[in-house]
């Protein structure tokens, strides 16, 4: 095996930066490494961590790696291997990440953002394998999301094909972090499940003619502090027949669908996959967003809406991915 080429994958997330070693066609990881950051760190910070935590794998492994690729959660200028910045820390603005790396380690780097890293390996090495044209999604705090289109990762012209989380699907809606109001993201994503339910608790009646009563069991799981409410005890609540949760679980779904309808009528993909912390919420989530989407959707269109398999590992893979492509 000595004469095989090495790939290193990096993923720098949220909350954790993980690096791993494999070979090219393997499933398996050789050895990986996972830091979970402390809060409050910079760019500058992450960048040596993830360092130490490359330099240790290769030294354990006796040999440097042959290419790398990067998963980076913040826009990316892919073929230019720069990030413009992290949605998660500052200090990333403009930096030359690929050509860093490329220096540090002795190899050529690859970088791109985790939804197009994520897309890619599912594609790869997961749900995605054997189709052609994919549309990956990630709901969790955020939502985004990555194409394959014609059996290669589809960028468009500034990297930000797929961004479906800024999508509007309620006018009017929301108001999103970037800005605006009814985003996908702003309207279905963990946090704005939680602020539906804590707006329908707040309200004596709503228009369905819901009573306050209910949500009894949503706000018990969260120890009746409506502030402690997260997407997942929303989920929970709704599997042990909270009436409000429900609600909310089927509100956030439907707007998926809106969302999801509107990128199949533009790129017909045979395939779209959901990962994300949300995409755990249960059955009722996931029929009511299949249900959605079809509704929506010309009756010509046929397409699987299935989960994701490579769960917090998929924008590794695609970072392995990345790396073996630069072999060529
Ligand atoms: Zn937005």
């Amino acid at each position: 095996m000595t004469s095989t080429p090495l790939l290193l994958a990096l993923d720098f997330g949220g909350t954790k930066l993980t690096a791993a070693l494999t070979y090219p066609g393997e499933h398996t990881w050789l050895a990986h490494r996972r830091f979970f950051l402390p809060s409050g760190v910079d760019g500058r910070y992450e960048y040596d961590t993830m360092l130490d935590l490359a330099h240790d794998l290769i030294e354990e492994n006796g040999r440097p790696p042959a290419a790398i690729g990067v998963s980076f959660g913040g826009p990316v200028y892919a073929r230019a291997g720069l990030v413009k910045r992290s949605f998660h820390t500052p200090g990333w603005e403009n930096t030359p990440l690929a050509e860093w790396l490329a220096a540090e380690l002795k190899a050529p780097a690859a970088v791109d953002n985790d939804a197009n890293a994520a897309a890619l390996g599912e594609f790869r090495f997961g749900a995605g394998q054997g189709c052609q044209h994919l549309l990956y999604v990630t709901i969790s705090t955020g939502i985004g999301g990555g194409w394959i289109i014609n059996g290669q990762p589809y960028a468009g012209a500034d990297g930000m094909a797929g961004e479906i989380g800024h999508l509007t699907v309620q006018p009017g809606g929301f108001v999103c972090p970037c800005g605006r109001q009814g985003c996908l993201e702003a309207e279905a994503s963990g946090p704005a499940m939680a602020h539906r339910a804590r707006l329908y608790l707040a309200k004596k009646k709503d228009k369905s003619g819901s009573a306050p009563g209910r949500g009894k069991r949503l706000l018990q799981l969260a120890d009746g502090k409506p502030e402690k409410i997260t997407a997942q005890l929303v989920a929970q609540a709704a599997a042990e027949g909270d009436k409000l949760s429900q609600r909310v679980i089927r509100e956030s779904a439907e707007r998926l669908g809106v969302g999801l309808a509107g990128a199949l009528a533009l790129m017909n993909p045979d395939r779209v996959i959901l990962g994300g912390g949300v995409s755990k919420s249960g059955e009722l989530w996931w029929q009511t967003v299949r249900d959605a989407t079809r509704a929506q959707t010309n009756a010509e269109t046929s397409v699987e809406i299935v989960p994701a398999a490579l769960g917090d590992d998929a924008p590794l893979w695609g970072a392995a991915a990345l790396a073996k492509e630069m072999l060529r």
